[in-house]
């Protein structure tokens, strides 16, 4: 709990202070890619920065392209990273999760 708390801290820290430019959105292979904001290293920020994880974390390719634009120099790979290891935290506090996981993952459906 304590270690899922500090991580927390530390994304809220690095992603807060985003102020929403948008420089880094065309640099970013995935938001290229898919084209959803929530892709974006922007869409990233603003997720997180209201405590909001997704596993949209993980389509990131922690390339860091964003991070060279930032006017603001935002460690945005590490606040990312440090998120999926919150994600990976409450799997493993709660099993179930993974479960679910798991079977969307090899296509069975959620609930099967
Ligand atoms: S580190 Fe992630 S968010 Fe940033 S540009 Fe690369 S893929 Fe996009
Ligand atoms: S370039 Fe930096 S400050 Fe601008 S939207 Fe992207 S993460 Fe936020």
């Amino acid at each position: 709990m304590i270690e899922e708390r500090n991580a927390k801290e530390e994304i809220i820290e690095i992603m807060e202070k985003c102020i929403k430019c948008g420089l880094c959105k065309e640099l970013c292979p995935v938001f290229k890619l898919i084209r959803e904001e929530q892709y974006s290293p922007r869409g990233h920020a603003i997720l997180l920065s209201n405590k909001i994880f997704d596993k949209i974390v993980f389509d990131c390719s922690l390339c860091k392209a964003c991070e060279e634009k930032c006017p603001l120099d935002l460690k945005i790979c590490t606040a990312i990273r440090k998120a999926r290891q919150v994600l990976n935290l409450r799997e493993k506090e709660n099993p179930e999760l993974k479960n679910i996981k798991d079977k969307i993952i090899n296509g069975e459906g959620a609930f099967s």
